[in-house]
């Protein structure tokens, strides 16, 4: 395949900081960015040259915009099938609908899992009550998740008893749903992996992450896990961008259960949140792999210029105001992303901090500390 050279223009479906962060890395490489979603000033409209502001459900419109890229890419995974196969036919969309199909539907992910002989934790499709009586005496404790359509914890239910289990599923309208075993886990860890045109994959180092309410908090990497865990995490990784065919950037979330064992959670083809302090932390960030893999150019190396953590900024650090920045700034191993979105809602994703240090566990006290000063100032301040 003849690569595509800066000067192209790179489609990116959906509009996010995903696509923000993707296309500021594309602009540096004197690439132009068009972005598609339903939405206008986006995080990613900001910085690219052309905001596309229309239904995924438009496929004249997504005709139009296919037209005139060179090369489409995706920053969210739930982008409607017929708007991928649409777009599809005018440009290459990379990585291809397959992997998209797969991962945007968490029943047919974790099914995937299972056939293809990844560790994944143990699951039932739920699809009529009787599927919830006969499973949840087999699981125990579990959680339900809906089965399309769901991220950072959202429609998803701790369950304890049948009981428990037939209300949550109420709750979601009897939708399709999985129910999963609650893991008693000692960490959750991402890897994220790149895999070019040619086949070739490149990996950053596993990266520990904490959850507050389903939510990423704080990642730090190189995260703190015996060699054995980092080879069998990184081989777990590789084996998914081959069996999946991906060409770009895939991150794979596991748990650590308490006895040792690494089960697959979750799959994002894309980059990840728990992937944002590779911008800093990196010689090559995970967005300009996205860039490189999707355009047939070689991945740059990954290597890490010093450990790092990345504390997430959510709305609720606007508590009462916006945030004096200055507060995060004084600490000069921090630096400050803001995703450029307007309306600062409790559990949105608005910016991320990033520190560097001696140790990953040092970056993440100062990420963490200079996140508790901003949080600190806005709750003192007043409107
Ligand atoms: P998910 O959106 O499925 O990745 O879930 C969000 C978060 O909820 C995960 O990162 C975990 O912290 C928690 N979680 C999800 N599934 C399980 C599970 N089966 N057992 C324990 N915790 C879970």
């Amino acid at each position: 395949m003849k690569p595509i050279l800066p000067g192209s223009v790179i489609g990116v479906l959906g509009s996010g900081q995903l696509g923000r962060m993707f296309a500021i890395s594309a602009r540096r490489m004197g690439y132009r960015v068009h972005t598609y979603s339903p939405d206008r000033d986006t995080p990613t409209g900001q910085v690219a040259d052309v905001e596309i502001d229309a239904a995924y459900e438009d496929l004249d419109a997504v005709r139009k915009f296919a037209q005139g890229v060179d090369v489409i890419t995706f920053e969210f995974e739930n982008v409607p099938a017929a708007t991928a196969a649409e777009a599809e036919r005018h440009a290459p969309v990379r990585p291809g609908g397959t992997v998209l199909h797969t991962t945007q539907h968490r029943l047919r992910e974790k099914t995937y899992l299972s056939q293809h002989g990844f560790p994944v934790t143990p699951f039932r499709a739920i699809q009529r009550p009787s599927d919830l009586r006969l499973a949840m005496p087999e699981l125990g404790p579990s959680i339900l998740k809906t089965a399309g359509f769901g991220y950072d914890g959202k429609g998803q239910y701790r369950v304890k008893n049948l009981e428990e289990a037939e209300a949550a599923w109420r709750a979601m309208n009897h939708q399709e749903a999985v129910l999963e075993q609650l893991v008693d886990f000692e960490a959750e860890l991402s890897v994220v992996g790149v895999r070019g045109t040619g086949g070739v994959c490149e990996f950053y180092p596993p990266s520990l992450n904490h959850h507050v309410n389903g939510i990423l908090d704080v990642s730090l990497s190189p995260g703190p896990f015996p060699d054995y865990i980092k080879n069998e995490v990184l081989d777990i990784t590789r084996g998914l961008l081959e069996s999946l065919d991906v060409t770009g950037v895939l991150c794979v979330e596991f748990f650590l259960t308490r006895g040792g064992k690494v089960l697959v959670n979750e799959l994002a083809p894309r980059p990840h949140n728990s992937g944002h302090l590779t911008i800093d932390a990196c010689i090559t960030s995970q967005f300009e792999q996205q860039l490189r893999a999707v355009c047939g150019l070689p991945a740059g190396c990954p290597a890490m210029l010093a450990p790092a953590a990345m504390a997430n900024l959510l709305g609720d650090v606007w508590s009462n105001s916006e945030p004096d920045w200055s507060f995060a700034l004084e600490v000069p191993e921090v630096k400050l992303h803001l995703y450029g979105k307007m309306d600062a809602r409790p559990g949105r994703k608005m910016g991320h901090l990033t520190a560097t240090g001696a140790t990953a566990t040092q970056a993440e006290q100062i990420a963490r500390a200079a996140r508790a000063r901003l949080t600190a100032q806005s709750a003192n301040s007043t409107r």
